[in-house]
């Protein structure tokens, strides 16, 4: 769990002599206080400023307190705060309509302190326990679209954001790049120096080109040994030469491990749209898929981009000298 930050309360009322004695009861207790003598003013700084439960009197100068309430509870940000509102004793339909309006607790004028603090305390459990279960629930989250060992994210969030960033480049028209990286002969670095160093030199990889890509890219863990980049608002010439850096990247630096540097290189396979005509993201990823096979058919250590389907001319970018080992 990380740190639970300080609990903050804010109390809204318009009686000067009544936020006073909350304030001192709940400092004395460890809370931080937020005040706001007028609905205007919770209206606005509640929305801004950070709180956990609020003591929200009905009876506003300019407001109903019941339909701030309501307003709160609304929006989807602050769902998970506690609100306790203060009504006159005789009101009961006040307190019904309160609780139907989102108030989680009320109490009466005039109340006694020790069971407005108890109230806190209470709603203090609930708050608390409703940060545990986002918290758990985010982290959740972040674990189905993680790789475990690259920590890059997976194949099915590569899929979905795929399909999202195909979708607006289709609307808007603009271009989008898909490049597949395979590391060549893996298996080999496997065979020679074990399972976990080939683990360490995935990573290293991993790192690599989490470094080099821009903010708006993607990159992923495809498979075992594959990786996808994908480049919104790029266009094929300019993934090209986002490959090709990628790929001289690997090839000049061996891979610091254990037993020593391990040299890897790449094999790279591009598309984009609109240069390549595909109905779907999945097409795309056919057709980097198939460049990737001419790099590796080709000698690896080697970016390769789709041929246009209309001209069938291939464009093609190949390594300098090196050679895949
Ligand atoms: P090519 O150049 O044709 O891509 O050859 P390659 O050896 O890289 O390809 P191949 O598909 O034959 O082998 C991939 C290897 O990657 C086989 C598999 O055991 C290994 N691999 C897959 N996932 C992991 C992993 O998480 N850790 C390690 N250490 N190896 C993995
Ligand atoms: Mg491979
Ligand atoms: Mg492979």
């Amino acid at each position: 769990m990380p740190e639970q930050s300080a609990f903050k309360v804010a109390i809204v009322d318009d009686d000067a002599a009544i936020r006073r004695l909350v304030r001192l009861f709940l400092q004395r207790a460890g809370y931080e206080t937020l005040e706001c003598t007028t609905g205007e003013e919770a209206r606005r700084r509640l929305v801004a400023e950070p709180w956990d439960l609020a003591i929200l009197d009905r009876r506003l100068p300019d407001l109903d307190g019941v339909l701030l309430c309501h307003e709160l509870k609304s929006n989807p940000d602050f769902r998970a705060r506690y609100i306790i509102m203060l009504t006159g004793e005789t009101e009961q339909e006040d307190k019904i309509q309160g609780l139907e309006l989102g108030a989680d607790d009320y109490i009466t004028k005039p109340f006694q302190y020790p069971e407005l603090m108890a109230r806190i305390r209470a709603g203090k459990r609930i708050v608390d326990l409703q940060k545990e279960l986002m918290e758990t629930n985010r982290r959740l989250e972040l674990l189905s679209i993680t790789d475990g060992l690259t920590k890059l994210n997976n194949h099915r969030y590569f899929q979905d954001e795929l399909l999202r960033a195909f979708e607006e480049s289709s609307r808007y028209q603009r271009p989008l790049s898909l490049a597949m990286i395979d590391i060549d002969f893996f298996k080999k670095i496997n065979d020679t120096h074990g399972h976990a160093i080939g683990d360490d030199v995935l990573k290293a990889v991993s790192n690599l080109f989490r470094e080099s890509i821009r903010s708006t890219d993607l990159v992923a863990r495809y498979g075992g040994e594959e990786f996808a980049v994908m480049m919104p608002e790029t266009e094929l010439d300019d993934a090209i030469t986002f490959a090709e850096k990628i790929r001289a990247l690997v090839a000049e630096n061996a891979i610091d491990t254990q037993v020593g540097p391990v040299p890897a290189t790449v094999s790279i396979g591009v598309a984009s749209v609109p240069f390549t005509r595909v109905r779907g993201p999945k097409d795309l990823i056919v057709a980097a898929d198939k460049a990737l096979y001419r790099a590796k058919k080709a000698g690896r250590n080697q970016v390769h981009a789709e041929k246009r389907r209309d001209s069938g001319r291939a464009t093609k970018k190949t390594a300098p000298a090196a050679k895949a080992s």
